[in-house]
């Protein structure tokens, strides 16, 4: 079945939505993104990529789209729609397409920002069998630009990541820098140590992940210690616990790092539990 997906104002079939080959994000990487999970077919902290999206778009002087006000609105017809239960919603702005190549940004009174919305259905995405196994992990150099803050389109290091992690064997990739782990090629890292979460402090180095501000919170409100600091991959190897967060994977233990098993070498208690909790807690404020 084809999906119905949301181009700037219109809800289209998705063969039907068309963007011009002179689109500021198709020539320059010139835009920015959010994911949104949808579980019992309602959004998930939805009030925090609404803000990252503002937040993003004020970074690279990005003019809001008209419709800026009615995204909750769009998510939910999309969500109605294609009749998501379980799943994703991927929203792009870009600096739109003024008609012809040019490095420098199109003048925004005459050049409207593209806006484009569709979703992806996946059923089981919140009983995901992989949770209850965890995934590993290769260390590979971070070597994207100093604002990873900002949720650009410019994927391409990322995907090289993921592809690398592939080839090793493994499902993903953490990236470091000056001997300090980033974070995944799609999420935020963590280890536990007696214990004792450690994820790394905000900064312009990496993104401030919508799931990592709930899953803290969530670890602080039951009382779990919590530490904002960089930490290396022999750390890493060394902790109890690792695990990553994401909207798309919530909270997801890593036990294995570069071929080293960590721990136990299955998923351990403070990943699961921080899960659980998410999970019941985000679903009760899912709009
Ligand atoms: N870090 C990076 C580089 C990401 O691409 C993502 C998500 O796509 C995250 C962290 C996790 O962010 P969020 O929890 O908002 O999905």
């Amino acid at each position: 079945m084809s999906r119905t997906v949301y181009l700037n104002g219109e809800y289209l079939p998705e063969t039907e939505a068309k963007v011009s080959i002179f689109d500021r994000a198709f020539l320059m990487a010139d835009g920015v993104y959010e994911v949104t999970s949808v579980l019992g077919g309602k959004l998930i902290d939805f009030a925090g990529h609404a803000r990252r999206l503002e937040r993003s778009l004020a970074e690279l002087d990005i003019k809001k789209p008209a419709a800026f006000g009615d995204l909750l609105e769009i998510h939910r017809k999309l969500v109605d729609l294609n009749d998501i239960s379980e799943g994703l919603i991927y929203l792009q702005v870009t600096r739109g397409a003024p008609g012809d190549r040019d490095f420098a940004f199109p003048d925004p009174e005459t050049t409207e920002p593209t806006l484009v919305l569709f979703t992806q259905n996946k059923p089981g995405l919140s009983d995901n069998p992989v949770a209850k196994k965890g995934i590993k992990v290769i260390s590979i150099d971070d070597i994207r630009w100093g604002r990873r803050d900002i949720k650009t389109v410019q994927l391409l290091y990322p995907s090289m990541g993921k592809m690398m992690a592939r080839k090793a064997g493994a499902d993903d990739a953490w990236m470091v820098e000056d001997g300090f782990v980033t974070e995944g090629t799609s999420n935020n890292a963590y280890i536990v140590k007696d214990g004792k979460i450690i994820t790394r402090n905000l900064g312009t180095d990496i993104l401030h992940g919508i799931t990592r501000a709930a899953v803290l919170a969530c670890a602080r409100e039951a009382q779990m210690a919590v530490e904002e600091r960089p930490f290396s991959i022999d750390e890493a190897r060394e902790a109890d616990e690792a695990f990553l967060t994401s909207a798309s994977a919530f909270v997801m233990p890593v036990v294995e790092i570069d071929g080293a098993s960590v721990g136990t070498g299955t998923p351990g208690p403070v990943a699961a539990r921080l899960r659980e909790i998410y999970l019941a807690e985000s679903l009760k404020a899912a709009l």
